[in-house]
């Protein structure tokens, strides 16, 4: 237990919660696949980030999070790697509709960066990604997403019009990632990721990232997480 928190204090991670799981050291104590594991030597990875050392457990133990770290720590595969183990755990996996895993985030160009990154993991498993934001008509993505995927990377608007056109259920998500989160509020989407998030079946997993945590931003998180285990990688401004 002493040497945890020490760990802890060396990659600058402090956590709050209860049993918060213990921080790995290599992504070997992830008890990845080997698909997944060569997936991750594929792309360099070759020892997590505080984030993700940290991250990791508490999302693959199933627990909600609350992220907060800076931009380029290593958040999206934080995220990304326990959605892709969620999913292959699923049974049935391609018999039934809708996504398993929704990812928002703010913009087109972040939501088009985790798409890329997420693809790189899930296509060695089979696992389909839908891009659900500006950049393609709504015609095509209509039809992609009828197509059937297990993973949709969205920003709010799009994905609420794309419900709206009933392209797709949401039916058996269980793992929700809110990515950028103070920067969604900013942009103004908090009614559109309220009315996502209310949609969701409430037995989902949840993710909530952010650089910083505005009141607002907390109040989310607190009525749409069950209980989270808050990491903070870092010094972290208001
Ligand atoms: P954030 O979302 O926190 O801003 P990203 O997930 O975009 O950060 O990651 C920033 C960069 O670091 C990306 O180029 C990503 O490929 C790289 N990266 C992520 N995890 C690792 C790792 N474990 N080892 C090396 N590079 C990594
Ligand atoms: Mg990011």
């Amino acid at each position: 237990e002493q040497d945890v928190t020490e760990y802890r204090k060396t990659l600058a991670i402090r956590v709050s919660g209860f049993d918060v799981p213990k921080p790995i050291k290599s992504f070997a104590d992830c008890g990845f696949s080997n698909v997944l594991t060569n997936a991750i030597a594929k792309q360099g990875y070759e020892r997590p980030t505080a984030i993700q050392c940290q991250a990791l457990p508490i999302a693959l133990s199933g627990r909600d999070i609350i992220g907060i770290a800076k931009t380029g720590s290593g958040k999206t595969a934080a995220f990304v790697l326990p959605m892709i183990v969620h999913i292959m755990d699923q049974p049935e996996l391609k018999k039934e509709e809708g996504p398993i895993g929704i990812i928002c985030a703010p913009t087109r160009e972040l939501a088009h960066q985790i798409y890329l990154e997420a693809k790189k993991f899930a296509k060695p498993h089979g696992i389909r990604v839908s891009a659900v934001y500006g950049g393609m008509s709504k015609h095509e993505q209509f039809k992609e997403l009828k197509a059937g995927c297990e993973i949709v990377v969205c920003t709010p608007g799009r994905l609420i019009d794309m419900l709206k056109m009933k392209a797709l259920t949401m039916l058996r998500t269980t793992y929700l990632v809110l990515d950028e989160a103070d920067r969604m509020f900013d942009l103004g989407f908090e009614p559109q990721i309220r009315s996502i998030v209310g949609q969701i079946r409430p037995d989902r997993q949840t993710l909530l990232f952010s650089a910083t945590m505005p009141r607002k931003v907390e109040r989310l998180a607190r009525e749409s997480l069950t209980d989270p285990v808050r990491v903070t990688v870092g010094e972290i401004g208001m």
